[in-house]
């Protein structure tokens, strides 16, 4: 019942013309018009883009996501972007504690889940990020890392707002890299995931999806989301070719 979202992540990448014609090819596509029914398609756009990325997909079944949020309400914060500033550009999710930041921007687990919070409160659907490092999955650390992360956010939010999060769990040595998980490795990290929300809430394991990340390409999506726990997949460099994206699509 839960229904499959297909993210692109564009990470930084991208520009005036080159997202106009991106979106523009996606928007004319067959697959992309088959495909309502079954999924919801959302690109995650550099935020300085949110503005032409609202007025292009205006009549489009698209949605428009950002890649990071401030934890903070508003105020003395320079540089940063505030929840009701994407809520003002019709952001519908906004990712947070992609690993690119935690690793480069040292974000902890509990400013990642005060940013969870925060959009929550502007509206706007969080897509928490979590994963492990090589070295962790070698250590035999996979659970327990994901877990942590998973719950730092659990525990600043209520039953009701922890429903309406999406999690999307990427390995960091797939991101990029062109490695992928295998569909049972992932899913088996995604069932641990649901069952630490079932832990809470029956409601919210049932409903909140789980979307695998790293080096997901046409040749591989269907196999992973056709997995009971893998709701979906933030996509990033097959995101910025729209043939890519849209053989994805048609694969959910
Ligand atoms: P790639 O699809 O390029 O591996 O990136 C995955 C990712 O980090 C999406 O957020």
């Amino acid at each position: 019942q839960r229904r499959t979202l297909i993210a692109g992540n564009w990470k930084m990448n991208g520009g005036l013309a080159a997202n106009a014609s991106l979106l523009e090819s996606l928007q004319a596509a067959p697959e992309l018009a088959a495909s309502g029914s079954t999924c919801e398609v959302l690109v995650c756009v550099p935020v300085i883009y949110l503005s032409q990325c609202e007025s292009l997909l205006s009549s489009s079944a698209i949605a428009i996501g950002a890649q990071d949020v401030s934890a903070h309400l508003s105020g003395a914060y320079t540089g940063e972007i505030s929840s009701a500033m994407l809520a003002d550009f019709a952001c519908k999710y906004v990712i947070v504690g992609h690993s690119e930041r935690r690793a480069y921007h040292h974000e902890s687990n509990e400013l990642v889940a005060q940013k969870a919070l925060q959009a929550l409160r502007s509206g706007i659907f969080p897509i928490v990020c979590v994963g492990e490092t090589l070295e962790q999955r070698e250590a035999g650390k996979t659970n327990e890392v994901v877990v942590t992360q998973l719950r730092a956010v659990m525990d600043v939010l209520d039953d009701g707002a922890l429903a309406r999060i999406v999690v999307a769990y990427e390995p960091v040595w797939a991101i990029g890299t062109g490695k992928t998980a295998t569909p049972e490795m992932a899913q088996e990290v995604h069932a641990v995931l649901r069952s630490v929300l079932a832990e809470r809430s029956d409601f919210a394991a049932n409903r909140v999806r789980i979307l695998y990340g790293g080096s997901m390409k046409p040749d591989n999506a269907q196999e992973l989301l056709a997995m009971p726990d893998i709701d979906g997949g933030l996509i990033g460099g097959a995101s910025l070719k729209s043939a890519d994206f849209l053989s994805i699509i048609k694969a959910a």
